[in-house]
């Protein structure tokens, strides 16, 4: 029983901590989950691995170094931007420029509190109400 970082309970840590080669079965960080093709998807990180680093670049702090470890059963595939994202991204983003009373589209983003629509003095909020 050698290594510092060896704490499954978090006694030590506050989180669960495992060296390198002593990390549970299930459990990447998030750069093997990377080459897995797998994103953490929201989840909580439920543990950290930690390991000796000399190196002081990259987040090492008193010459050791931690990642966060994520169950690999709660991963997501990586999402890769398909057309049809793209697509549903741009109509998104056109309905966002696009009044819900007058159609009239916009340049910028219609701010949701007026309810998406022509903001006053502008589109069908520019002219005046006529008092009858
Ligand atoms: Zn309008």
């Amino acid at each position: 029983m050698a290594s510092r970082f060896y704490d499954p309970d978090g006694t030590k840590y506050g989180t669960p901590t495992y060296p390198r080669n002593l990390a549970p079965r299930g459990l990447a960080t998030k750069k093997q989950l990377r080459r897995l093709g797998l994103r953490p998807g929201g989840q909580e990180p439920v543990a950290q691995l930690a390991w000796r680093s000399r190196s002081r670049c990259g987040g090492a702090r008193d010459g050791y170094r931690l990642a966060w470890l994520y169950h690999v059963h709660l991963a997501r595939p990586v999402r890769p931007m398909t057309p049809a994202r793209e697509q549903a991204l741009a109509r998104a983003l056109l309905a966002r420029h696009t009044c819900r009373d007058c159609g009239e589209i916009h340049p910028y983003c219609l701010p949701t509190s007026l309810g998406g629509v022509c903001p006053p003095g502008t589109g069908c909020a520019a002219a005046p109400a006529v008092a009858a």
